[in-house]
C-alpha cells in the first residue's frame, strides 16, 4: 500500500523532527521462554522434507542444524516401514520429535509493512513466525532508525522477529531535503547504501513520479547492490509502465499496476470516468479494475512479448493478490474467523470503512464492483500463471495490515491464490521461498541465497507441521482447518504450524499465537474497543451485537404541486372567535434530543426519542452545511453520520423531527444539554 500524500508527509514530519521519538517505539528483547537455541547441534527427527526447489517430497529424513546452519539431512528409512531405532547423531543438545511430519522452508514475504492501526512491531513478527515467515522485506516495515535497529537484533536473535530486509521510500531517513532532481536523488540512493537501507520502495506519487528521477535512482541502486521495488500508482502512468521500469532495471513490479498499462491497445492509462479521483479511494479502486476492458487479451502476441520482455529484464512479479480479496468479497475478508482473536482492536478500526484511512475504501462497495474485481483477479491470476510458465519470477509477498488483510494468516492466504492462479503446491512454496529470497539477495551480488531451502549449508529457516502442506495450505492457518472425524461424528481443527525455526532458533507456533491473543486482549481490557461499530463489526474483536436490519424507510412524500401564495395587503384584524377544544396530547409527542461529536471531531451520533412512543422520522445536519441524513423507527431513532470537516466550537446541528402531522426543527450543540420540547402541530388548511 502506499500512504496517501498527506498522511506521508505528515509521517516524514514526524520522524524529522522526532527522531528519537519514532525510534523509541523498542521492540522487547527475546525472553528466556521465547523460542530455543540456537543449538550447538539440534536434530530434527523423522521428517518428510519439502526443499522448497519446486521438487518432490524426499523422507523419513533427520535435520542436523548446527547453531543457525543445516549441516547434515539423513535418512531415516523407508516410507511405510518403522524408522531404523538409535540413529545417528547421538550427540544432539536438542531434540525435535516430529516423526510424521513435514518440514518446509520458512516463507519470505517481499512486500510488508508493520504497525498499521497503532499496532506495535511485535505484534506483527509474532503473526509472521507464527505463520512461517521468517523472512519480510519491509517496504517501509517502519523507519529507517527503528527498522535498521530491529534488523541487527534479529540477526543476533535478541529478539523475536524475522530476518529482515530494510527498504525505504526516496529520502526515507535523510537529513538532506526532498531528493527532487536526479543529482539529489542519486546522493539520497548514495546516502541510503551506507546507512542500513538494502533497497527502496517506488510508489510513483513522490519525487518518483518523475522520470528522470526514477531512472537516477534506479541506476544508482543497481550500481551500489541496493534492490528495487515499485508499486505503479495510477499518477505515475503518463511517465512510465512496469514494461518501462524494466527496461530501466526495476527488481520487482509489486502488486498488479503498471502491467495491465503495458498491454492497452491505446494510450497510456484507461479511460477513467469524469468523477475518477485518485484520492477518493472507493473511486481509485473501483476503477481500476477496469483496465482489462482495454488490454491485449491472453495469449495474444502483445501478451507474450510483454511477459518474455519482463523475464529477459529480469523482473519479478509481486502478486500480492491476498490484499485485494476485499474488493471482489468485501463480506468475506473482513469475517474471516480468525479475526476475533487474533486482530487487534486498533487495526480493526483502522480497516472500518474510511475515507482518511488508507485501503478503507469500502463506503458503500456494490456487487457490480465485486463482479469487476472477480474479472479481474481472474486475469491477473492468468498473467501471474503465465509468467511463471515461461520461467519468469514470481515471489510471494501479501502487504498485510490493511483491508482486513491480517499479518501471517495473509501469507497462508496468498499460498492458497497462487494455486488458484494455476501454481502447483510446490510452484507457491517455490514462489514464497527460494524464488522470493533471490529477490531479495540478487541485488547484493552476493550469489544464490542462504536461506529459503532445506539443504545442507542453508541457514535453518523451517516451517515444521503435522499435515502435509501440499495436500491443504489451509492446514497452515494458524487457526488450522476443520475435517470431520467419521468415529466420533464431530468436526475436529487439525493443522497449525507446530514450529518455526528461525536462525536456528525453534518457536512453538501455538505460543506465539498465544501472545499475540493475550496481546489483543489486553487492548480489549484497556478500552480499545471504544468507538468500534458493534454491527458493522460484529465479526471483529469486540463482538457485538450482531449484524442488524436495516430499519423500515419512510416513504418520502412527493410535496403536492401547490402554487406559491402570492401576500396582498394585510386586511384589517377580524373578530376574536371561540376558544377551540384542547387538542389530544398523543397527537404531539414530547421529544429528547442527544447529540455528540466523537473524538474525531466529525463523527456525529444524536439519539431522537419521543414520549409516548410514536413514529418518528429524524433528519440532522451541521449549521451552514448541505448534507442531510434522515432515519425513522417507532419511539427511537439513532443519527450517525461523518461531517465533510471538523466541527467548530459554536457549530451547532440543526435536527428536524416530525410524527405524524406534527414536526419541530431544533438547534443544539453536540455534547451539551439534550434539546426538549413539544412537536408543534401543523396547521392544516
Ligand atoms: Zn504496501
Amino acid at each position: 500500500m502506499v500512504l496517501r500524500m498527506r498522511a506521508l508527509a505528515a509521517a516524514m514530519l514526524v520522524s524529522a523532527a522526532l527522531p528519537a521519538a519514532a525510534a523509541a517505539q523498542t521492540t522487547p528483547p527475546r525472553g528466556p521462554d521465547e523460542g530455543k537455541g540456537p543449538f550447538g547441534k539440534l536434530v530434527i527427527r523423522g521428517v518428510n522434507v519439502i526443499d522448497g526447489a519446486g521438487g518432490t517430497v524426499m523422507g523419513p529424513r533427520d535435520i542436523v542444524i548446527e547453531n543457525n546452519r543445516i549441516t547434515e539431512i539423513r535418512s531415516a528409512g523407508t516410507p511405510g516401514l518403522p524408522m531404523e531405532p538409535d540413529r545417528p547423531p547421538r550427540d544432539a543438545d536438542h531434540e525435535i520429535d516430529a516423526t510424521g511430519m513435514w518440514v518446509m522452508p520458512g516463507l519470505v514475504d517481499e512486500h510488508v509493512h508493520a504497525q498499521q492501526g497503532g499496532t506495535p512491531l511485535t505484534y506483527a513478527y509474532k503473526l509472521w513466525l507464527a505463520h512461517g515467515v521468517t523472512t519480510v522485506r519491509g517496504v517501509s516495515l517502519t523507519n529507517n532508525t527503528a527498522a535498521v535497529r530491529d534488523k541487527a537484533a534479529s540477526e543476533r536473535n535478541e529478539i523475536v522477529a524475522p530476518r529482515i530486509f530494510n527498504y525505504q521510500r526516496p529520502g526515507s531517513g535523510w537529513s538532506g531535503g526532498s531528493p527532487d532532481t536526479p543529482a539529489k536523488a542519486r546522493e539520497w540512493v548514495r546516502w541510503a547504501s551506507v546507512n542500513g537501507i538494502d533497497g527502496i520502495k517506488f510508489a510513483g506519487t513522490g519525487v518518483d513520479q518523475d522520470k528522470a528521477i526514477l531512472e537516477a535512482m534506479i541506476d544508482e541502486a543497481s550500481k551500489l547492490g541496493l534492490g528495487t521495488t515499485m508499486h505503479h500508482s495510477p499518477p505515475v502512468y503518463p511517465e512510465v509502465n512496469a514494461l518501462e521500469t524494466g527496461r530501466m532495471g526495476l527488481g520487482t513490479v509489486t502488486h498488479f499496476y503498471g502491467h495491465f498499462e503495458s498491454l492497452l491497445k491505446s494510450g497510456r492509462t484507461h479511460p477513467f470516468p469524469d468523477d475518477y479521483n485518485y484520492n477518493d479511494e472507493q473511486s481509485r479502486w473501483r476503477h481500476v479494475a477496469k483496465v482489462i476492458d482495454y488490454t491485449f487479451e491472453p495469449g495474444s502476441d502483445e501478451w507474450w512479448a510483454y511477459l518474455r520482455e519482463q523475464k529477459a529484464n529480469g523482473v519479478t512479479f509481486g502478486p500480492t493478490m491476498s490484499v485485494y480479496e476485499a474488493g471482489r468479497d468485501l463480506m468475506r475478508a473482513r469475517t474471516q474467523e480468525w479475526h476475533r482473536n487474533y486482530a487487534m482492536p486498533s487495526i480493526w478500526k483502522f480497516w472500518e470503512p474510511n475515507r482518511t484511512n488508507h485501503g478503507s475504501f469500502y463506503y458503500d462497495w456494490t456487487t457490480a464492483d465485486e463482479v469487476s474485481w472477480k474479472r479481474f483477479m481472474h486475469r491477473y491470476m492468468q498473467l501471474v500463471n503465465d509468467y511463471k510458465s515461461i520461467g519468469g519470477r514470481v515471489a510471494g509477498g501479501t502487504d498485510a495490515g490493511f483491508i482486513y488483510s491480517l499479518y501471517g494468516f495473509a501469507a497462508i492466504r496468498e499460498l492458497e491464490l497462487m494455486q488458484e492462479a494455476g501454481f502447483t503446491a510446490h510452484e507457491a512454496i517455490n514462489a514464497y521461498t527460494r524464488q522470493a529470497a533471490r529477490t531479495l539477495t540478487e541485488p547484493k551480488g552476493e550469489g544464490e541465497p542462504e536461506f529459503g531451502m532445506v539443504r545442507v549449508g542453508q541457514i535453518a529457516d523451517l516451517i515444521i507441521t503435522p499435515e502435509n502442506p501440499l495436500a491443504n495450505f489451509k492446514t497452515l492457518y494458524g487457526t488450522g482447518t476443520g475435517r470431520l472425524n467419521d468415529a466420533t461424528g464431530k468436526i475436529e481443527r487439525v493443522g497449525g504450524i507446530r514450529w518455526t525455526v528461525r536462525n536456528g532458533v525453534v518457536y512453538d507456533a501455538k505460543q506465539l499465537l498465544a501472545d499475540v491473543a493475550e496481546m489483543v486482549q489486553a487492548q480489549k481490557d484497556a478500552g480499545g474497543c471504544a468507538g468500534i461499530d458493534l454491527d458493522w463489526s460484529a465479526a471483529g474483536p469486540c463482538g457485538g451485537t450482531g449484524p442488524t436490519t436495516p430499519p423500515v424507510p419512510t416513504p418520502t412524500p412527493t410535496p403536492p404541486a401547490t402554487p406559491e401564495p402570492v401576500a396582498g395587503p394585510p386586511g384589517p384584524p377580524g373578530p376574536a372567535g371561540p376558544q377551540g377544544p384542547k387538542g389530544d396530547k398523543g397527537d404531539t409527542p414530547n421529544v429528547t434530543i442527544t447529540c455528540s461529536v466523537g473524538g474525531d471531531g466529525r463523527s456525529i451520533s444524536c439519539t431522537i426519542t419521543a414520549a409516548p412512543t410514536s413514529k418518528l422520522k429524524s433528519s440532522v445536519r451541521v449549521q451552514n452545511t448541505k448534507r442531510t441524513v434522515t432515519r425513522s423507527g417507532k419511539g427511537k431513532v439513532k443519527v450517525r453520520f461523518k461531517a465533510p470537516r471538523k466541527l467548530r466550537a459554536k457549530q451547532k446541528l440543526i435536527v428536524a423531527v416530525s410524527s405524524g402531522g406534527a414536526k419541530r426543527t431544533f438547534k443544539l450543540r453536540p455534547g451539551k444539554k439534550a434539546a426538549k420540547g413539544k412537536l408543534a402541530v401543523t396547521i392544516k388548511r
